[in-house]
């Protein structure tokens, strides 16, 4: 085994004795960039396989740290990231550098929303991915997504999962001139709004808040999730699942629903009218209560860099303080209703303690300032 050599391909042996793979597919992989939007359960699983199978580029963003409670399926954390207070794609990063040096991560800490998509995407400074994977907990990211693979031409492999039931789908979106391998080679799917024509509004559905999640069922989403991933860089379009995959685990179903004709039959904004609502800011808001975490995301004020240093000053006097280079957290204690207030390099805050926006608002404007 020639372990030294960093552009060795001895490591994949296994996989390339795969029909499809080979060394000229494991190249393609070497050569190829996924952008991972969200590190939490389905993310750090997908990126933990793609960075194993030896994808060269993973771009991974998410907006949050890593908490005890993500621990029982977030597959790329341990006990000592929760202490250290690392951001999710940063720990990742560490994480991946020593499962495979020969790939590289590019962790982005940051709300994915309509202001910075595009730019992670496909006209940022790390070019366009050859393939978006949903690590995602919401439905408007989801079709913030959708619409990005759609008007920029990217596979977009969906996949979400709360209580024990799990869903996937692969898209390889019609483009504006139908000139992708995928459309020429006539596997062309229907996008995630030719299926679903619009996002559940919030509270409609379970989430992981009021559901729950069961760890290994998150792992068969994002590894299924991984598959179609691999035959799309590989570019083994036909070898793609047409049909949107739905597994209960504790129930004992599997189901293939067959969407294929939802393209041909219905009138999608986002695919067939190629108008790109989401994109374009229509549906965006400030704030964000998150999923399980009784805490609400106030997304970034301005351009303005914070003082991590002078704001940490400032809040000792309320209770305990905590700064690395990512973050600062204070635990607020001397109120009625403690908090904890997280801080990002971008201007963004996590207030956890509240559910409710307008009282995270307030917490913001009195204690950082407007
Ligand atoms: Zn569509």
């Amino acid at each position: 085994m020639d372990n030294d050599n960093p552009h060795s391909l001895d490591r994949y042996h296994r996989q390339m004795l795969l029909p499809g793979f080979g060394e000229q597919g494991q190249k393609r992989l070497a050569a190829s960039t996924a952008l991972i939007i969200g590190c939490g359960a389905l993310g750090t699983v997908a990126a933990n396989m793609l960075a194993r199978a030896g994808v060269g580029h993973l771009i991974i963003v998410d907006r949050d740290f890593i908490e005890l409670t993500n621990l029982q399926r977030q597959v790329l954390f341990d006990e000592r990231d929760v202490a250290d207070s690392l951001p999710k794609a940063e720990a990742a990063r560490r994480k991946i550098a020593q499962i495979n040096s020969q790939v590289r991560v590019t962790p982005v800490i940051e709300d994915v929303n309509h202001t910075n998509i595009e730019r992670l995407a496909a006209t940022g400074e790390y070019g366009r991915a050859d393939i978006i994977v949903d690590g995602l907990d919401n439905f408007e990211t989801r079709f913030l997504a959708n619409e990005v693979a759609v008007k920029h031409g990217i596979p977009y492999v969906y996949g979400g999962a709360v209580g024990t039931v799990g869903m996937s789908y692969a898209i390889l979106p019609h483009t504006e001139h139908g000139d992708s391998p995928w459309e020429k080679a006539g596997r062309a799917t229907p996008c995630l709004r030719c299926i679903f024509e619009q996002a559940p509004p919030p509270g409609m559905n379970p989430t992981c808040d009021t559901a729950g999640v069961l760890g290994p069922l998150v792992s068969i989403v994002a590894n299924y999730e991984v598959v179609e991933a691999l035959k799309i860089l590989l570019g083994h379009y036909d070898a793609v699942n047409p049909a949107l995959l739905s597994i209960d685990t504790w129930a004992n179903t599997t189901r293939r629903l067959k969407v294929a004709r939802a393209y041909e039959v219905g009138e999608c904004t986002c695919c067939k009218k190629r108008s790109f609502e989401w994109i374009e800011g229509r549906y965006s808001a400030g704030t964000t209560t998150l999923c399980g975490r009784d805490a609400v995301q106030l997304s970034a004020t301005g351009e303005n860099r914070l003082n991590f240093e002078q704001i940490a000053d400032r809040l000792r006097a309320h209770g305990e303080v905590k700064l690395n280079n990512f973050m600062l957290r204070a635990q607020i204690t001397d109120v009625n209703e403690p908090f904890e207030l997280t801080l990002f390099n971008d201007g963004r805050a996590i207030i956890k303690g509240t559910k409710q926006p307008a009282r995270a608002r307030g917490i913001y404007a009195k204690y950082i300032g407007a």
